[in-house]
């Protein structure tokens, strides 16, 4: 046979069709509670396996998968990259430097090329808003979102979510308190959506400068978002804490307020003031000594932050089953 099926696909469709639209993960805003509880569920079950306690059952061996990475990543590249080699499949990885993106071929054609060689999902990051949902658009196999500019992070939120779950037991009612850079934050707005939807209280801190004015009108319920500017107002009114790197390649010729640790920084000082049993999360990378203290970050009673690492890779497994495993 000249062509695989795959290839017949490719040439049957236009290629501007949403197809796989219900296997493509983009967002956590407009996905059923329904579909983010399912997935959170499954990567609760999957996480002795995802951390290597448990052997995974390889649902997706024959399966590649293509990281496309054209902004720097560490966690998520490594841990998609994980999470697909546990379920049995293999992986391909390419960054803007080294590919020819450097010679300016655009996100959407090297999409459409690396798919052209039958590869089964691909994984994108991009600094463009939008542009995991470009992608899906020009290409037929299962895309998932690995952080698109300022727009959304959903598979962060899921590992966010994960981590929340397992340490406060469910989500309705909490409240959970996400600090610094909200404007320039894509983890931000997809923990924001994951967590209202999940019935906690998102209560939104940092400088005015750093927070869109109608961010509280983000989503709707059952949850509820609130906006403050003080957080040693409301520093011990929550249930959990996520602290927010500023995002300097995202705000060009801006720099860190030197007053912004004294503000809003997690210091060992307004750590005393959490209530017992509050964690401490931050997607990373962080930025010690600007948004939270070393002896915070490494505080091992409050900090949750290699805990959400660990959670990441169930969470990426979960959304590669959901994308391929059919
Ligand atoms: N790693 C997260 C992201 O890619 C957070 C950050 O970079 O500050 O959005």
């Amino acid at each position: 046979m000249l062509y695989s099926s795959r290839v017949r696909l490719i040439h049957r469709t236009s290629g501007t069709q949403l197809a796989n639209s219900a296997r493509d993960f983009l967002a956590i805003e407009g996905l059923p509670v329904s579909e983010l509880t399912q997935l959170l569920d499954h990567a609760q079950r999957l996480l002795p396996s995802a951390v290597g306690d448990e052997p995974a059952n390889e649902v997706l061996r024959g399966r590649v998968v293509a990281n496309i990475f054209f902004e720097d990543s560490t966690r998520t590249r490594v841990s998609f990259e994980v999470a697909a080699r546990r379920l049995g499949a293999d992986v391909v990885n390419l960054g803007a430097s080294g590919s020819s993106a450097s010679k300016g071929e655009t996100l959407v054609d090297t999409a459409r090329n690396i798919e052209a060689m039958g590869v089964d999902a691909l994984v994108v990051r991009t600094s463009i808003s939008g542009g995991a949902q470009l992608v899906a658009q020009a290409v037929d196999c299962p895309v998932i979102n690995a952080g698109d500019g300022r727009h959304e992070h959903p598979t962060q939120a899921l590992l966010d979510c994960l981590a929340l779950r397992l340490r406060l037991g469910a989500l309705q009612g909490a409240r959970v308190a996400i600090v610094g850079d909200i404007a320039n934050s894509r983890v931000a707005r997809s923990a924001t959506h994951a967590l209202v939807r999940l019935g906690a209280h998102v209560v939104i801190v940092g400088p005015p400068a750093l927070v869109p004015s109608g961010f509280a009108e983000l989503c709707k319920g059952p949850g509820t978002i609130t906006i403050t500017h003080d957080l040693d107002a409301i520093i011990q009114e929550i249930d959990a804490i996520m602290m927010l790197r500023v995002q300097l390649e995202r705000a060009a010729g801006t720099g860190i307020a030197p007053d912004y640790r004294a503000a809003y920084g997690l210091t060992v000082a307004r750590m005393a003031k959490l209530r017992s049993g509050v964690p401490v999360l931050h997607p990373g990378p962080v930025n010690r000594g600007v948004e939270i203290d070393d002896a915070v970050a490494d505080d091992t009673a409050r900090s949750v932050i290699l805990a959400q690492v660990s959670c990441g890779v169930a969470a990426r497994m979960a959304v590669l089953v959901r994308a391929l495993d059919r």
